[in-house]
């Protein structure tokens, strides 16, 4: 069973100190929740897991299965089974969602075998009518240019679209849940919770609650100023929903 393990993990941005030792397991087959105020270094921790050159490592640990994650090229973790959605998804011009998928799987089988020619397109074309269908996806969706004029539910979606596509063994989904109205989340919320698998370990970053009523989280952890504060149970969530995170601070896990 591989586990994404994080140790000890100090990491600064921009010379700015944010993560100040963050510990964490998240095993395959879980879901995991990160909950913590603006600021607190959520979207940081997001972005040192997928490699971004940005974020400097100055110690600790990071494995997947494993396998050391630090210095890895962010294709190359990709490959190993890691997804991250971003927060911000941007529009690839003149790029439609079928192509960017079929090339993004095209991308990792070839990392598994290098003689690999690439999904065979009809294929590719029933995977994606499956996936869709499961989503409950517009099959239209997949003819357009990526995230152009998309809304922020349909961007939303094409991120799971992409995660059911890839099958990776470890998801990190940083605020999947902003700016969408309540249909939207429950939609997207579902859609994800459909995916759940014994195979694939699901980190949910939110700085809302609201989600994690749908994709029921097995664990809860509070991040406050670049560190883990407390963990515990799906109450957890709602405990910080009802009184907010000042009260984390004062307790003697703080
Ligand atoms: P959260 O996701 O919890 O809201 P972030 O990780 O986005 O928090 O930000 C944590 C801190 O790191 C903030 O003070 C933010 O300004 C800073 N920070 C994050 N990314 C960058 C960056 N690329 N350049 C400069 N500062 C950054
Ligand atoms: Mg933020
Ligand atoms: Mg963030």
């Amino acid at each position: 069973m591989a586990s994404l393990q994080i140790s000890d993990l100090f990491v600064k941005v921009e010379n700015q100190q944010i993560l100040n030792g963050i510990n964490l397991e998240v095993p395959q087959g879980e879901v995991h929740a990160i909950m913590g105020p603006n600021g607190t270094g959520k979207s940081t921790l997001a972005y040192t897991l997928m490699g971004h050159p940005k974020y400097e490592i100055e110690s600790g640990q990071i494995t997947l299965g494993g396998v050391d994650l630090i210095g890895m090229a962010t294709e190359e973790r990709s490959r190993l089974g890691l997804f991250l959605a971003f927060q911000y998804p941007v529009a690839i011009p003149g790029v439609t969602v079928a192509n960017f998928l079929r090339t993004a799987m095209n991308a990792h089988r070839k990392a598994k075998n290098p003689d690999d020619k690439g999904v065979p397109i009809p294929e590719f074309r029933k995977l994606l009518t499956e996936k869709m269908d499961f989503l409950k996806m517009d099959h239209a969706m997949a003819g357009r240019y990526l995230n152009e004029g998309f809304s922020g539910g349909e961007k939303k979606r094409v991120e799971i679209l992409q995660m059911a596509m890839l099958q990776p063994t470890m998801a990190i989904l940083d605020e999947t849940d902003s700016g969408l109205d309540i249909d939207a989340l429950r939609i997207v919320s579902e859609g994800i919770e459909s995916l759940k698998s014994n195979a694939l370990g699901i980190l949910v970053i939110t700085h809302y609650q609201r989600m994690l009523n749908y994709l029921k989280p097995d664990v809860v952890h509070v991040m406050v100023d670049g560190k883990i504060l407390m963990s515990g149970g799906p109450d957890l969530a709602l405990k910080l929903e009802k009184e907010g995170y000042e009260w984390i601070k004062s307790t003697d896990a703080a």
